[in-house]
């Protein structure tokens, strides 16, 4: 804890120095690994994407801070997390106030996208201040259990997704305590577990996952599985870190959808 003002302190310094020889970089890193070699990839890195949006320097140092103790709370629950860690931050002018401002994507193994909405009341900075920790400990949990968009180590299939993401979904409200509305499910949701278990396998992923069903439900995949984690949690007693190891159809059959 001790050391983070040196660590912001040389990374002020780190900016400066590629600020002035990069003025044309697409980004600034902040390196949070215990070597500042720019050769070496090593520890946590923060860059910020500015194309669109240039951060304040509170902003910036905000967001690296949480980042950078999520992470360390992330790894103390889950010490086999890849040690070598990429998080590119962006602001988006979407409004994703369901989810607390600030939404996230595990790109590839050791590599996160997280995107910060500018239209959020309060802007960035209220946004990172209301869900930036819950989005890092949702993302990093995809990366340590093999979650992600490229490199993904799971089979297809919307059962599948909803449980990782409900592993996410609860293992982020276990440990930080924020509840996202966007997560969270209607009474009548275990019609909704039986309709995506019998889908077939290549169903449509935004559709059932992400955005908008033709019907009119927002992000069916996260509800569900948030609701079928907390079931599996009630029925066998175990909490989200023990489920964590376990297989999707595992998860399925303890919470009674197989
Ligand atoms: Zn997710």
């Amino acid at each position: 804890m001790n050391t983070k003002p040196i660590i912001f302190f040389t990374t002020l310094i780190l900016i400066s120095i590629l600020s002035f020889f990069h003025a044309s970089a697409r980004g600034t890193d902040y390196s949070i690994g215990k070597s500042q070699n720019k050769k070496a990839k090593a520890g946590l890195k923060i860059k910020f994407e500015e194309e669109k949006h240039k951060f304040t320097a509170d902003d910036k140092d905000l967001i690296a801070k949480i980042i950078v103790q999520s992470e360390k709370q992330v790894r103390a629950l889950l010490p086999e997390l890849a040690k070598d860690i990429k998080v590119t931050v962006t602001a988006i002018d979407r409004k994703i106030e369901m989810v607390g401002g600030v939404t996230g994507r595990a790109d590839a193994p050791g590599e996160v996208l997280i995107e910060i909405s500018r239209v959020f009341p309060g802007g960035v900075t209220a946004a990172a201040k209301t869900a930036l920790a819950s989005a890092i400990f949702h993302e990093f949990h995809h990366l340590w259990r093999g979650w992600t968009i490229n490199g993904n180590k799971f089979e297809q299939g919307i059962p599948i997704a909803a449980v990782n993401e409900g592993l996410a979904v609860v293992f982020a409200e276990k440990y930080t305590g924020v509840i996202s509305e966007g997560n969270s499910y209607p009474k009548e949701v275990s019609e909704w577990v039986k309709e995506i278990m019998v889908l077939p396998k290549n169903a449509d992923y935004q559709k059932w996952m992400m955005q908008q069903h033709p019907d009119g439900r927002v992000s069916i995949g996260y509800k569900v599985g948030n609701y079928l984690i907390r079931r599996a949690m009630t029925k066998s007693g175990k909490d989200v870190l023990e489920l964590s190891n376990l297989s999707p159809d595992e998860i399925l059959k303890l919470a009674g959808a197989m």
